[in-house]
């Protein structure tokens, strides 16, 4: 019985950054298209630090945007959640988490998955030019945003169409503050996390989680 033939090439990650603040179903839909178009064996769930991109807004604590992004995506076994951000002391840039993971990942493959709102500020990253080298990136379509690579070099980019969800985290923190329902926005288990945990909730948005 012949050996199973191992699979050509380097193995394909994707990488999935993002506040999370909460993560909501456009971000799942996002990876797991990707996923498939891609061939990914796993998709990198990697909640940021300190975002520098909201440095205007108070963001939830990362304890609390990891932990939703665990129960969001538990039930996928090719999704998984890292801390490399969240572990890092000081602001997040997407040039140290890529530097971070590839560290682990071997000589894997990595694709940065990024929506058309995030792709658009990748000139403005640090160390920008670095990022080419670190990972190829996907755009994909966000209802609300123009997706393209002006500017971006063409062959570390591609673009990918994917259902339209209109949901944003920020949606989803006005909904709660108000007392709206975010059912069916975001997991089940993340609206069960955010009413256990009072997140977002008007006494507990003295910080400034509305934005
Ligand atoms: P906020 O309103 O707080 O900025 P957000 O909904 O934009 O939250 P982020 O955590 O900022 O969520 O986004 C993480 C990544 O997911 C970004 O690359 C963003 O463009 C992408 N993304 C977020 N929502 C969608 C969506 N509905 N469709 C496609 N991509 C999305
Ligand atoms: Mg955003």
């Amino acid at each position: 019985r012949p050996l199973p033939v191992p699979s050509p090439g380097r193995r394909r990650i994707g990488v999935m950054g993002g506040t999370f603040d909460p993560v909501h179903h456009g971000h799942l839909v996002a990876a797991s298209e990707v996923a498939s178009v891609f061939g990914l064996e796993e998709v990198v769930f990697v909640p940021t630090g300190r975002p520098w991109q909201k440095d205007h807004r108070e963001v939830t604590d990362a304890e609390h945007r990891y932990l939703m992004t665990v129960v969001a995506t538990a039930s996928n076994p090719s999704f998984t959640v890292s801390r490399v951000d969240v572990d890092r002391p000081g602001p997040t840039y997407t040039v140290d988490t890529l530097r971070d993971l590839r560290a682990t990942t071997g000589d894997a493959q990595l694709f940065f998955i990024t929506g058309a709102d995030a792709l658009q500020q990748i000139l403005g990253w640090k160390d920008a030019d670095e990022v080419w080298d670190l990972a190829h990136f996907v755009g994909v379509t966000r209802p609300g945003h123009e997706l393209a690579a002006t500017g971006l070099p063409a062959d570390r980019v591609s673009l990918l169409e994917i259902p339209a969800l209109a949901i944003s985290s920020t949606d989803c923190r006005e909904r709660v503050a108000r007392g709206d329902p975010v059912w069916y926005l975001v997991p089940d288990g993340v609206v069960q996390y955010i009413g256990k945990h009072r997140l977002y909730a008007p006494e507990t948005a003295g910080a400034g989680a509305g934005s």
